[in-house]
């Protein structure tokens, strides 16, 4: 176990994917995490299950993102189960990290396509954000997952782009506000990752070769390639680093 002893952390989106990593490793380093979802309740009780198994700590909260109150009815849901764990009021980490991604290009996107990712992938954190602070403790920490499609251009994901660079932007902001309570705010940009959202792609040889192919070591990351960083960054070891866009590519923008 690590330094994360009596820290509470809640990881939007870790019924699976990244998300379930990033779970994984705050409980392995002693947070008592809160395993948020969206649909899928089966896939976060599994995460937390390999949790409690490894001998961690964690509960499970589900709630739509991307809906009118989806925040306070997230964080409601999160009050409640902390209660019944046990553990003190307040949260120390936020990592916002579910999100959704319509591909498309300009003259593909719906109106209804660009508000879902809108509010599922930007709206969503900010007010997580917002609602998150009035329970932090000071010396908290806020990670928002971004993506490689910030730093590039990725004309075919236009509108998951654009609410990825609101996350980049969200974090300078919230960074230059909160510094005064010691709390810091950084953005873990990935590149391709083993995850549902790849799948596709990898299902055919050739296709995990290109895949492979972006990064200077050619192999695709893994969710744990991305948790060990969201690891340093909800760490004390990373207390001078605020306001900050890890690329976390495998060298992919090289
Ligand atoms: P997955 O699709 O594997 O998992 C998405 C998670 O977000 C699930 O837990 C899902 O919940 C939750 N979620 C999605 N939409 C909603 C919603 N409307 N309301 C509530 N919960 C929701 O994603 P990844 O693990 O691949 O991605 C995680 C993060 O990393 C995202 O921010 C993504 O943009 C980013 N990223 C991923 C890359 C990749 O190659 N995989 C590359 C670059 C960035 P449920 O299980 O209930 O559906």
């Amino acid at each position: 176990m690590g330094d994360l002893n009596g820290k509470t952390a809640l990881v939007t989106g870790s019924s699976r994917g990244i998300g379930r990593s990033i779970a994984q490793r705050l409980a392995k380093d002693g947070a008592l995490v809160a395993v948020h979802y969206g649909s899928n309740d089966t896939a976060a009780k599994e995460t937390a299950e390999s949790i409690t198994t490894a001998g961690g700590r964690a509960f499970i909260v589900g709630a739509e993102l991307g809906v009118l109150g989806d925040a306070e009815a997230l964080f409601a849901a999160f009050d409640t189960e902390l209660a019944a764990s046990g553990a003190e009021p307040g949260l120390d980490i936020l990592v916002n990290n579910a999100a959704l991604n319509f591909p498309g290009r300009i003259d593909q996107v719906t109106p209804e396509e660009f508000d879902r990712t809108i509010a599922v992938n930007i709206k969503a954190p900010f007010f997580l954000a917002q609602h998150g602070l009035r329970r932090m403790r000071d010396g908290g920490r806020i990670i928002n997952i971004s993506s490689a499609v910030t730093s590039t251009a990725h004309p075919s994901q236009i509108a998951y782009s654009i609410s990825k660079g609101g996350m980049d932007t969200l974090t300078l902001a919230l960074a230059k506000d909160l510094g005064a309570r010691g709390i810091t705010v950084n953005t873990i940009a990935p590149g391709w990752v083993e995850t549902d959202v790849t799948a596709t792609r990898r299902a055919t040889p050739e296709g995990r070769a290109a895949l492979a192919a972006y990064s200077v070591f050619n192999r695709i990351g893994k969710p744990q390639d991305i948790a060990d960083v969201a690891a340093f960054l909800a760490s004390d070891d990373s207390r001078w680093i605020t306001g900050q866009r890890f690329d976390v590519t495998g060298g992919s923008m090289l």
